[in-house]
């Protein structure tokens, strides 16, 4: 028997297992155009499955450049999801009250994982595919520690080796999430380390140095290039990590549809792409097959604007150039970010998929500053009782923003934003936030035209 919900008071939708959606949706097929390929480095050609092979199992290479629609999620994958998936779908009645705004606001809560975000999510395939191809140990970069722990909570589930580089600033700020790590087996350097060259290079020119995730990622590639039994994860960016994530839109359509809603605004903030790509892009289908119209927004950190500062072009999508180049906005790969709290949207580009979504004009973008992100959060935490990870308390800044104009207004809109982490392990964030000490950082314009030149000239 289907729950019914009562229109006036339903709080949480949810599925049962039954209901779960059991194959990924690839947008691609369905765009005007496809997103322009990765280039190899040295030919400046398109990047081939060989190229990618000492980093990636063959089984998400295919994904990687697939013209399917739609993938079937393995048996073996639906078993680890299942442990917290379907994931709940919310309506955050108490804050519509608190705003006093005749919006309806739902959001899709990712916090539920073991790891508490929505990168296990991607984290158990790509273990799950490397296990089947006989790999047994993979490395990968952490910047705030989600993806890290993502990782070592999935190879813990297949029994493989996980080797983690942690940008430093992080590393030092949030030792709970080095420990999570060691706690699921995965062994952790704070990047830049000394056991990579590159590292080592770093360390000498500054003992200190901070890290970036530009610099992480290229340890951890370098890390599993060397040895032909080890491959590489990547968190986010990459288009099987985002296919993999539309678990979560197409969760929130079948629960929306319960409830009989569909959305008029969709906003999920942006690091990587992957939250915003696996909420948005079953809605964008929608919205391309003519079924419903959302406005998609994606929303950034002021101190780190890619998509809206960034220029649409090919550069490496790490600092020691060891990864194919990739058409996206980028504020070029040297740039370092100030250590703003939300570590997992410190990156220099962007997925190139929802790069090229933006640029045909399927999307829109919006950057808000640190403060008025955490006061969001703070009216969020207080209403709906949970307490956000930093990086989508810019999507709940910006669902806030889009409530309140519909105050102004009068307009009734539907707002889906993703939830994608809880903050349990962010609040030293919470705490320089209330003492008053959080403030906006000012992004340094030279900073981005110095690394904006070192980007690659191509055609
Ligand atoms: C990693 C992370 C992000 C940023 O990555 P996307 O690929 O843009 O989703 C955002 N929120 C949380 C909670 C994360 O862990």
């Amino acid at each position: 028997m289907a729950t019914s919900y009562d229109p006036d008071t339903y709080t949480k939708i949810l599925l049962d297992e039954s209901e779960q959606p059991t194959q990924w949706y690839n947008v691609i097929p369905d765009l005007p155009e496809p997103p322009p390929p990765p280039l190899h480095p040295g030919t400046l050609e398109p990047a081939g499955p060989e190229d990618l092979a000492p980093l990636f199992p063959m089984a998400l290479i295919e994904q990687e450049v697939s013209t399917e629609s739609y993938i079937d999620i393995p048996g073996g994958v639906l078993d680890v999801l299942r442990l917290w998936r379907p994931s709940p779908l919310f309506r955050a009645r108490r804050l519509e009250r608190l705003l006093d705004t005749p919006a309806k606001i739902f959001y899709k809560y990712e916090g539920v994982s073991p790891a508490g975000s929505h990168k296990p999510n991607t984290a158990v395939p790509q273990a799950y595919y490397n296990h089947q191809e006989g790999i047994t140990k993979i490395t990968t970069e952490t910047g705030a520690g989600q993806w890290g722990s993502a990782l070592a909570f999935a190879t813990a589930q297949y029994g493989i080796e996980c080797e983690v580089w942690q940008v430093g600033a992080s590393y030092r700020q949030k030792p709970y999430r080095k420990t999570m790590m060691e706690v699921w087996g995965a062994t952790v350097h704070s990047s830049p380390s000394d056991v990579t060259e590159f590292g080592r290079e770093l360390l000498a020119q500054d003992p200190d140095h901070p890290g970036s995730l530009g610099i992480a990622i290229s340890e951890a590639v370098s890390a599993a290039v060397a040895d032909p039994t080890v491959r590489y994860a990547l968190g986010s960016v990459l288009n099987h990590v985002l296919l993999h994530q539309t678990i979560i839109g197409e969760e929130a359509l079948l629960q929306l549809a319960k409830v009989g809603e569909t959305p008029d605004v969709l906003v999920g903030c942006t690091g990587g792409g992957s939250n915003f790509g696996g909420l948005s892009f079953p809605f964008l289908r929608e919205k391309l097959a003519g079924r419903m119209n959302p406005t998609i927004r994606c929303v950034e950190p002021a101190a780190c604007p890619t998509l809206t500062q960034g220029e649409y072009r090919y550069d490496f999508g790490d600092t020691g150039h060891m990864t194919p180049l990739l058409k996206m906005h980028t504020l070029g790969h040297s740039f370092v970010p100030e250590p703003i709290h939300a570590g997992g949207l410190r990156y220099h580009g962007m997925s190139p998929l929802v790069s090229h979504i933006r640029e045909i004009g399927l999307v829109e973008a919006i950057a808000l500053p640190q403060t008025e992100c955490f006061t969001a959060a703070l009216q969020f935490a207080r209403a709906e009782g949970i307490v956000p990870a930093p990086e989508p308390t810019h999507a709940i800044a910006a669902t806030i923003r889009e409530a309140l104009e519909c105050k102004e207004t009068g307009e009734s809109k539907t707002i889906l934003t993703a939830l994608c982490g809880h903050g349990h392990l962010d609040l030293a964030s919470y705490e320089e936030f209330l003492s008053g000490n959080l403030v906006d950082l000012d992004l340094d314009q030279a900073q981005i035209t110095a690394a904006m030149e070192t980007v690659p000239v191509i055609g």
